[in-house]
This record gives C-alpha cells, sequence and structure tokens, in this order.
C-alpha cells in the first residue's frame, strides 16, 4: 500500500503525548502569559512549560537522532504541532524556531560544526536551550526581507554584512523579527544567522550564513510587542561591530545564504499550514459547540439553520483539506531529503488563507458572542492572522518562489502528483524583485 491515511501505532502514541502536554502543562499558562504587556515577561511565564516540553523531547525532536535530536520525520512533526498549535501556536513557534535555527547547520554544517552545536542543543541539563533563526530585517527604505535575492548590490536586499578579518568575521547591521532574543533578551544559545558577506553582489551569490552564539560581544536584543503569537519571542537585534569566529561560517552556505532561506522557510511551510488547521479546529469546535447550545431567540439551536449547518460543514471539510495537505507536503519533504521549495510554499499560502477565512466564517456563525473576549475567537482570530505573514510572507517570499518554479521552461506540471523531486536552484530565484 503506498497511500495509506492510517496513523501508525507509535504515531497515535506522539499524538496522545503531545496532547497531554498542551492540556495540562501549556495551556494554564496561556491566558495570562497572552495578557501579559511587556512581551519579555509574557516569553518568560512560558519557560517553565518550554522546559517541561525539552524534557519530554518536544523541544528538539526535530533534530537529528545522530546528534542527540529526537530524529522525527517531518509527518511526525506536523501531527504534534497540530496538538500545540491548537492550544497555542505562538509556543509553538519556539519549538519550531530550534528547527529553523539548527537543521541548517546539519544541512549545511561541517562534522565538527554538527557535533558542536547539535550535540549542544541536545544534551542541556538544564532544559533552556533555545535555538535561534535569524534571517528577517526591519522595514524601511531601503530594507525589508521579502526580496533578500535581489540580484542588486548593497544598498538592495540584506543589509547586515559580514566582512572577513582574521579568524573572524565582523558583523554590523540590524536583524528585525527573529526569534533570537532568549529568556533574558541576552540571546538564544545559538542558531543561523544570514549574512551579507559581499556587498558588491547581489542576493543569489552575496550572502551566507554563520552560527550566531549567546555571548557574542557587541549585539544586543529587544523584544519586539505584537498582536499575535504573543508567547513566541520575536527581537530587535544590532550588530556593532560584533565578532562571529569564521569557524562558524557554514560550509555549505557560503554564498549560498538565499538557498538557506528559501530552504528552511519552505521546511516549516508544512508547520505553519497545521498551526492554521489547529486555529481553525479551535474556531469550528467552539463553534460548533455554541450552534448546539444557543437558540438566538429561536425557538431551536440555531445549528437547526441551513446557513449555520452549511457554513460549519464547509469548515469542517476545509481543516480536512488543510489537514491532508500539509500531511502530504512533509511526506514530501520526507521523502525528498528535506526539501519541499514549491510544495512547501504552496502548502503554507493556501491552508494558512483558507484557515483564516474559516475562523472567521466560524465568528461569523457565533456572530456578536464571538466578540466578548472571554469567548476565546479574537485570540483564534489574531494568532491565524499570524500564519499568512510570518515564516516568510506568502505575499513576497512563499508566492515568489512558486512562481520561480512555474516559470522554468522545464516546469513539470506534474510533479508533485508524480513524487518527482522538485530542485529548486539560483536560475529560480530573484523572480518579481525589481519593480517594474
Ligand atoms: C511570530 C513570528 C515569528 C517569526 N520568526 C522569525 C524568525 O525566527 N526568524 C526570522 O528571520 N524571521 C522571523 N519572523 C519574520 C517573518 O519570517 C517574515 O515573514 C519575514 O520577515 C518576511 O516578512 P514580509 O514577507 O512581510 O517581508 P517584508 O520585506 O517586510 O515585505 C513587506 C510586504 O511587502 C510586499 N512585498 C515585498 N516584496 C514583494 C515582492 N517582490 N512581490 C510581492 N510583494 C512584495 C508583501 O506584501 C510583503 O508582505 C517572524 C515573524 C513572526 C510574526
Amino acid at each position: 500500500m503506498t497511500i495509506n491515511f492510517t496513523m501508525s501505532d507509535e504515531q497515535k502514541k506522539l499524538q496522545y503525548e503531545v496532547r497531554a502536554f498542551a492540556e495540562n502543562v501549556l495551556k494554564p499558562v496561556v491566558a495570562v502569559a497572552d495578557a501579559e504587556p511587556d512581551p519579555l515577561k509574557g516569553f518568560q511565564l512560558t519557560k517553565p512549560a518550554y522546559v517541561e516540553a525539552y524534557k519530554a523531547g518536544i523541544a528538539m525532536c526535530m533534530l537529528p537522532a545522530q546528534y542527540g535530536g529526537g530524529g522525527v520525520s517531518c509527518v511526525d512533526l506536523v501531527i504534534a504541532a497540530e496538538e500545540i498549535c491548537v492550544v497555542d501556536p505562538g509556543f509553538a513557534c519556539t519549538v519550531l524556531c530550534n528547527g529553523l535555527g539548527l537543521m541548517p547547520v546539519a544541512w549545511y554544517g561541517s562534522e565538527e560544526q554538527k557535533e558542536r552545536f547539535l550535540r549542544a542543543a541536545t544534551s542541556d541539563p538544564t532544559g533552556e536551550y533555545l535555538g535561534g533563526w535569524t534571517a528577517s530585517e526591519p522595514p524601511g527604505n531601503p530594507s525589508g526581507t521579502a526580496n533578500f535575492d535581489i540580484p542588486l548590490p548593497r544598498p538592495a536586499g540584506v543589509g547586515l554584512t559580514a566582512v572577513r578579518d582574521g579568524d573572524d568575521f565582523v558583523v554590523n547591521g540590524r536583524k528585525y523579527w527573529p526569534s533570537s532574543a532568549g529568556w533574558d533578551e541576552q540571546g538564544v544559545n545559538s542558531g543561523t544567522l544570514i549574512v551579507r558577506t559581499d556587498s558588491e553582489k547581489g542576493g543569489t551569490e552575496g550572502l551566507s550564513a554563520l552560527v550566531l552564539e549567546r555571548g557574542t560581544p557587541g549585539v544586543t536584543y529587544r523584544h519586539l510587542d505584537k498582536v499575535g503569537h504573543r508567547l513566541a519571542s520575536n527581537a530587535e537585534i544590532v550588530f556593532t561591530d560584533a565578532r562571529i569566529p569564521a569557524a562558524n561560517l557554514l560550509p555549505g552556505a557560503e554564498a549560498n545564504g538565499d538557498l538557506v532561506i528559501n530552504r528552511n522557510f519552505a521546511w516549516s511551510g508544512p508547520v505553519a499550514a497545521i498551526a492554521a488547521v489547529g486555529m481553525a479546529r479551535a474556531a469550528y469546535e467552539m463553534a460548533l459547540e455554541f450552534a448546539h447550545g444557543n437558540t438566538a431567540g429561536a425557538v431551536r439551536p440555531i445549528i437547526g439553520f441551513q446557513n449555520v449547518g452549511y457554513v460549519l460543514g464547509d469548515v469542517a471539510s476545509k481543516i480536512e483539506m488543510g489537514r491532508y495537505f500539509s500531511w502530504r507536503a512533509a511526506d514530501y519533504l520526507d521523502k525528498h531529503d528535506q526539501h519541499a521549495e514549491l510544495v512547501g510554499a504552496m502548502n503554507k499560502i493556501q491552508v494558512t488563507e483558507l484557515m483564516f477565512d474559516c475562523v472567521y466564517k466560524c465568528m461569523q456563525i457565533v456572530g456578536v458572542n464571538s466578540l466578548e473576549t472571554k469567548n476565546g475567537f479574537g485570540k483564534i482570530l489574531r494568532e491565524a492572522a499570524v500564519l499568512p505573514i510570518y515564516d516568510g510572507g506568502n505575499m513576497g517570499m512563499q508566492r515568489r518562489r512558486v512562481h520561480g518554479l512555474l516559470a522554468d521552461p522545464m516546469f513539470n506540471p506534474r510533479a508533485i502528483m508524480e513524487d518527482d523531486y522538485v530542485k529548486f536552484e539560483k536560475h529560480h530565484e530573484a523572480i518579481d524583485t525589481v519593480v517594474g
């Protein structure tokens, strides 16, 4: 049998255990952390739950088993992620960033770097270890993130420069939005940093990836306040003549930082998509319960109205579609060496946008009472709104990658259906980066 939607006993166990963690350990923290006005304090409130997740093997489950990680498949990661996301996708984002920060080390690092960084990440006795993915840049003119592969020298594209000086790179500039500030605004333990190693070249030649470690002199962090994913940490990071050892350059990523970005934000696509499924699932279950228990002044509960039944039926079907596409995109990653630049993007774009619409449809069914804070739809709406925008925005980065592949005359439109490996290469990049 080659197509099988039945979970194995191990997958059911994983789902059960992660659901128990989310319900029993994470859920009690969510409301108070979400309501905390100070984003650093809010993040710190999640630390005990994070430590439990680390000790239960959840926080580093995606890292290769060879270096002490859980070595779970991408399909298993998505099954587990849904159970955390339905309770709080911001917390799930913290766990996801361990993968975004450290999988590039597994993919592009030397054996020595894998032993040094991945082993440390998976063997922290305190359970507080955090990985960070530091790619995004501040808004402004010039600045931003979406056109990182623009084929023009600075000031276009990535602005954080890394200039080789002896045994170090000297790094200057700013990042904005990454998950890298850590529990105390002194930085996460380690993670991947995208830098401009050649300012004269465009984004397809001039970018590289370094491992940024906690305690690097010349780096400061400040947490950002935001409307959704308040349990996740996001920061402004300023580099002032920061010195990062040249030994932290990921060899496979030298002049290939662009490919790291594209691969990474597609690897995480199914996790973002399943986060959206989790949000729509939460809204749907609440709306269905409301529809069975409220008459809105009519004689019988509103579930008896045709419109209510049709809309909730559509929502339920779309949630199933979103879940199966996410499983399939993860399956594609598992089959193709954790590459899914095309299907990971397609999955993330379509499912996050469809699920946002589902959340809002559920609110329309519940009506005005969905707007009262205590009923919980507002938080779900805030969380669902993040998902099409974060993790490589759907409008710029993700759709551009799909466009770049489809514009290739050699592109096989049946590739995904036939399970072909769609190789994403530099000639697929830079599309739509120059307005006009
Ligand atoms: C909860 C959360 C966690 C995050 N974690 C991380 C992290 O760990 N590491 C990290 O590096 N970043 C992180 N980010 C940032 C996130 O990945 C963003 O997706 C990324 O910064 C790009 O944002 P953007 O697409 O809005 O790009 P911007 O460059 O800010 O572009 C703004 C908008 O301009 C438009 N646009 C720009 N260029 C084009 C184009 N060529 N074609 C069409 N439209 C275009 C799009 O509408 C786009 O959304 C996080 C963000 C959030 C909210």
